[in-house]
């Protein structure tokens, strides 16, 4: 049997993908082989959370995403409603109740080559999947271990591209280490953020403090989110700012954000028990304000779509 075979054996019954306007399924899905995201991660990418069929944060995923084209000179692959169209279908035909929509731009296939080609064809690719919430609401409730390495990420870490390799190297030797995720650590031992998360402690004084927007880190949707809800609710403890390894080991709560996610709580840092162990107070009410804002939000953007 063929890998391809195989591949599209092991695919979920129904689950159908989106590439260059055509609906296909999952399992017969492709890109052509010299495609610019293939050969060089020329490429951008947005991962959406799906709640109750709903998009979490959909206008921030779109900001970032025509952002980080604009950043490496490429434009949107289609308008902003169309996209959000295509989006919102492709949770209609995969029946998505919980899980994530994860949407892929390449500069298109060209003739091998480094400099950008003065015209070409983005492709856009969607894929749908979904999440295992016991095993997201067993983590927030239980809490996760992190293990701290160090960032060798290149300098532009604000554009959301696809060349994820030194990402995946340290989330692969944390899941070595035993723990969840990791934290990475910049020259000056700062943490930046995690390999596929924002990074946030509590402080003994009860502030609440993440790294400041940079080249050096992603502008989390989440993190934007967060901050919004504690806005919202007037709480101003908050300091966007770099934090060391040191002061992450002796901080009261630790947690980290993401999309896929939400809010998690952070209760070992390289084996040092963070508070006492347990998710903290402050963890869960931030996870709590968030989770109410962004699904507000997301009501009220569906609303919008479905009286225009
Ligand atoms: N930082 C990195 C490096 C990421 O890859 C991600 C998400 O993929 C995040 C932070 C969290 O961003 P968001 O909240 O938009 O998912």
């Amino acid at each position: 049997m063929s890998s391809r075979a195989i591949h599209a054996r092991a695919t979920p019954a129904g689950r159908i993908a989106y590439v260059d306007g055509r609906y296909l399924p999952h399992g017969a899905a492709s890109v052509h082989i010299e495609d610019r995201g293939l050969q060089f991660a020329d490429s951008i990418y947005e991962v959406c959370a799906v709640l109750e069929g709903q998009m979490m944060d959909e206008e921030g995923h779109l900001d970032r995403l025509a952002r980080s084209l604009g950043a490496i000179e490429m434009h949107m692959p289609l308008a902003r409603g169309a996209l959000k169209i295509v989006m919102r279908e492709m949770i209609r035909r995969n029946r998505l109740k919980d899980g994530l929509l994860y949407l892929q731009v390449t500069r298109g296939a060209h003739r091998r080559d480094h400099p950008f080609p003065k015209s070409y064809r983005s492709t856009l690719i969607m894929t749908a999947r979904s999440v295992n919430m016991a095993a997201v609401e067993k983590r927030r409730a239980e809490g996760i271990a992190v293990v701290t390495l160090p960032d060798i990420r290149w300098g532009r870490c604000d554009i959301k591209v696809t060349g994820l390799l030194p990402n995946i190297m340290a989330k692969s030797q944390a899941r070595k280490l035993g723990a969840f995720e990791a934290w990475l650590v910049d020259r000056d031992r700062f943490i930046t953020e995690g390999t596929s998360t924002n990074a946030w402690i509590v402080t003994g004084e009860g502030v609440l403090v993440t790294r400041k927007l940079s080249q050096n880190i992603l502008a989390g949707v989440t993190r934007l989110g967060v901050l919004a809800a504690l806005a919202r609710e007037g709480f101003n403890a908050i300091e966007e700012r770099a934090f060391s390894v040191e002061e992450a080991y002796a901080a009261r709560e630790a947690f980290m954000t993401s999309a896929s996610g939400g809010v998690i709580p952070v209760v070992s840092i390289d084996g040092r028990t963070i508070g006492n162990g347990s998710p903290g107070a402050s963890t869960q009410r931030v996870h709590a304000l968030y989770s109410e804002f962004a699904r507000a939000a997301a009501g009220a953007s569906r609303r919008t779509a479905a009286s225009s």
